[in-house]
């Protein structure tokens, strides 16, 4: 049971980091108020993949069940080279026991929708239109020059690229195109599928449910390119791109039907950023503001989400601010730089120019990836549960998926 906190508290940023903590946080008495630059807060780009710890997040502030509703249970990723077709990734979730917690695909509106619910049912105030400039003294400054009022504790719930934290390094040379699909017929319904020519192509393809209030089932399909070449991809007609899918996987045609133009995929650029602790000087920092990476290990809004309980545990158990934010980053910091920088290893490996490491994942740790005990490191790894981050925060250890 948290204490009553009586905080007056600003978070900047209406995303998954922002919406969690400010939720947490009006449930444990404080008051709460979320700035956000858009006019109408709204989730940007497809699918992603909760992990078992993302979930017990959502199940500490009672949406965990509404989003496996409408999510689709993720219980492999699987992964195949071409020409070869051979399988160079394989993590089963079970393989960490048969009762492992699997993971849940969900469509980005689908968890923005719970989020912001939530947080208008837990009373939350939400100010849109305000971008964000500054911080200084517990105000946040906004870009018209105008100041909000005086708070006790501002959040930066900013993501990658917060005016509040320390720019990213320069973008990761490949994004990724990606589209939000009607689920077809062929592919494996509790899977991400991926196929690969070397690590220089990729195409993606996993169920991510349905949004709420719709019963189309729906699927995130996903293509890497580098941001250099995007203005070309965008040049080129659009039925050259998808012969060169085809050539890569024949088994998109379906999924490639239902892009009739450029716009109908969204560019992703990817950077890496972990600053050494989540305080700056005016703020403390939740999500991609402190930590942001490539999605290869998809962890980024899980780890967002447990930022936003850690939080609120911290300042729910210290009467002193700066002792729960320093309890704050001890109760953090180990498991976000293990996987910070798992994904700063595995992101040559699916998206770079290199013949070698791609030589390296079929030759030797796709071999070695189903040799005891890499089965069970690897299921535990995706499911975000390697340096047991549920318990370093003292919360309830997860519930199955599925
Ligand atoms: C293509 C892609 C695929 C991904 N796949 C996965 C996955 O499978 N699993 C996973 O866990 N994670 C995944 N991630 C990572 C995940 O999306 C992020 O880690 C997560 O969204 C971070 O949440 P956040 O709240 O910190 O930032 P965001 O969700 O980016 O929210 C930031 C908010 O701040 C607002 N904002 C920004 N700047 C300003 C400003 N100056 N003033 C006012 N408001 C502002 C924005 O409008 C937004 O509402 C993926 C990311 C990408 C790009």
């Amino acid at each position: 049971m948290l204490a009553d906190l009586s905080l007056d508290i600003a978070i900047a940023g209406c995303g998954v980091a922002g919406l969690a903590s400010a939720t947490l946080l009006r449930q444990a008495g404080a008051r709460v108020v979320i700035y956000d630059r858009l006019e109408a807060p709204k989730p940007i780009g497809s699918g992603i993949i909760l992990q078992p710890v993302g979930l017990a997040v959502l199940d500490a502030f009672g949406v965990g069940d509404a989003m496996r509703e409408l999510g689709a249970p993720i219980k492999r990723l699987h992964g195949k080279n071409t020409p070869r077709q051979n399988v160079v990734l394989d993590v089963r979730y079970d393989a960490a026991g048969e009762d492992a917690p699997c993971g849940l695909g969900v469509h980005r509106g689908a968890l923005f929708q719970l989020l912001y619910d939530a947080a208008l049912a837990a009373r939350a105030e939400i100010e849109s239109g305000r971008e964000v400039v500054g911080a200084r003294d517990g105000r946040l400054v906004f870009a018209d020059g105008a100041e909000s009022a005086r708070f006790d504790l501002v959040i930066d719930a900013l993501g990658a690229r917060s005016p509040l934290s320390r720019p990213p390094q320069a973008p990761l040379p490949f994004g990724a195109l990606w589209a939000s699909l009607d689920w077809v017929d062929g592919f494996d319904d509790a899977a991400l599928e991926q196929r690969y020519f070397a690590a220089r192509k990729m195409a993606g393809f996993m169920p991510i449910g349905r949004l709420k209030g719709e019963m189309r089932q729906q699927g995130a399909f996903f293509w890497s390119l580098k941001h250099t070449e995007r203005a070309a991809w965008r040049a080129a007609p659009l039925e050259a791109w998808k012969d060169e899918v085809r050539a890569l996987w024949p088994q998109t045609e379906p999924l490639l039907a239902q892009i009739a133009t450029h716009d109908d995929l969204v560019f992703a650029t990817y950077a890496h950023r972990t600053l050494r602790e989540p305080l700056s000087r005016h703020c403390v920092h939740v999500g991609d503001s402190w930590h942001c990476t490539s999605p290869q290990l998809g962890q980024g809004a899980n780890m967002a989400l447990l930022d936003a309980l850690a939080l609120t545990q911290a300042l729910a158990s210290q009467s002193n601010i700066d002792v729960a934010l320093g309890e704050y980053a001890r109760m953090r910091l180990w498991h976000i730089r293990l996987y910070q920088a798992a994904s700063w290893m595995f992101t040559p490996v699916y998206q770079s120019d290199s013949a070698t490491f791609a030589a390296l994942r079929d030759w030797i740790m796709a071999p070695l990836s189903r040799t005891w005990p890499a089965p069970q490191v690897l299921a535990a790894l995706v499911a975000g549960q390697i340096g047991a981050p549920l318990h370093a925060i003292g919360a309830r250890s997860q519930r199955r998926s599925a």
